[in-house]
């Protein structure tokens, strides 16, 4: 059966073996090291220790609305030391991709953020359709005088709060094209609203919409893909079994790192709670036993102990 170990009662050699068992860290951020815009207890100590004692870090989050250089504002409120190589958002990556595979005398129809249109924007990429695209008559007027773009070799979607019924018939009618790309930034369902009866949608059910009506699969970007991985070691030329992925949630945080080769450790300060992990662990679906972290511990504070001089 899989195993967690919990780091807040490793011994002190316990301690001292898993700080030397890594030189690069990765940690996501809502959940970990804040949540929404309150900063965890002990989070920037931590990271700035890690930083400080020589350890590469990298903060990768599947946040696509916020641009790399607005993410470092946030970083900088809240006493964080980063700078913007050492900010991996799925806005980022998207167009990091895109770059890579797309024809550039082309253009990518965008569903999703400003912010995703800044990224684009830095590289070079052109691209439509951020902003409102209602729906302003009935469905079959507007089918019949809906307006197609020659010009266009990718979709992409990321989270929209404008996302609309005229958005998936476009996204969807450009997807016919088998040489059109179809990226996503990420695939989180939904995100609770604590302590009343709403849920709010996340990426991934705008996602699917798209996917469903295309009848396509996308490449997603975000946790818990590879690409993350590829293009950390590309650039920052990690060793993933000297990495260390921190994260709240099992199934995006947690499996990236799993996927990916790297240390994997659960904090308990956001998604998911150690009753999940001792769910996953007992369980025979190998699917679930994937999700079980290889350490666990109270909060991103516990770290605060296993560093050899004392913060
Ligand atoms: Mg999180």
């Amino acid at each position: 059966m899989t195993t967690s170990t919990s780091i807040d009662t490793l011994s002190e050699q316990g301690r001292q073996e898993f700080f030397n068992s890594f030189d690069n860290v990765l940690t996501d951020c809502d959940g970990v090291i804040w949540m929404l815009n309150n900063v965890i207890s002990g989070a920037p100590e931590v990271m700035n220790g890690f930083k400080a004692q020589g350890k590469k870090v990298f903060f990768v989050t599947n946040n696509s609305t916020k641009t790399q250089t607005q993410i470092l504002e946030k970083f900088k409120t809240l006493g964080f030391k980063a700078c913007s190589k050492d900010v991996i958002t799925t806005s980022f990556l998207a167009a990091k991709y895109l770059k890579a595979n797309m024809d550039p005398s082309k253009r990518v129809y965008v569903v999703g953020s400003p912010a995703i249109a800044s990224e684009l924007d830095d590289l070079g990429i052109k691209h439509f359709g951020v902003g409102p695209d209602y729906l302003q008559s009935s469905v079959p007027t507007f089918v019949e005088n809906v307006k197609l773009e020659d010009d266009v070799n990718a979709v992409l979607v990321g989270f929209d709060e404008h996302f609309s019924y005229p958005k998936i018939f476009k996204a969807a009618s450009y997807l016919k094209d088998p040489n059109c790309l179809f990226v996503a930034t990420n695939t989180d369902e939904s995100f609770p609203v604590n302590g009343t009866r709403f849920i709010m949608p996340g990426t991934g059910s705008l996602v699917c919409s798209v996917k469903t009506c295309a009848g396509r699969e996308p490449f997603i970007v975000g946790k818990p893909f590879s690409y993350i991985r590829q293009v950390l070691m590309e650039t920052s030329n990690i060793d993933p079994s000297r990495t260390l992925m921190i994260g709240d949630r099992c199934n995006t945080d947690i499996l990236l790192g799993k996927r990916s080769g790297f240390k994997t450790l659960l904090v308990l300060t956001g998604v998911n709670t150690y009753n999940d992990i001792e769910n996953y662990r007992k369980s025979d679906d190998p699917e679930l036993q994937e999700l079980v972290p290889d350490y666990y511990a109270e909060s991103i504070a516990s770290l605060k102990n296993i560093f050899p001089v004392s913060l």
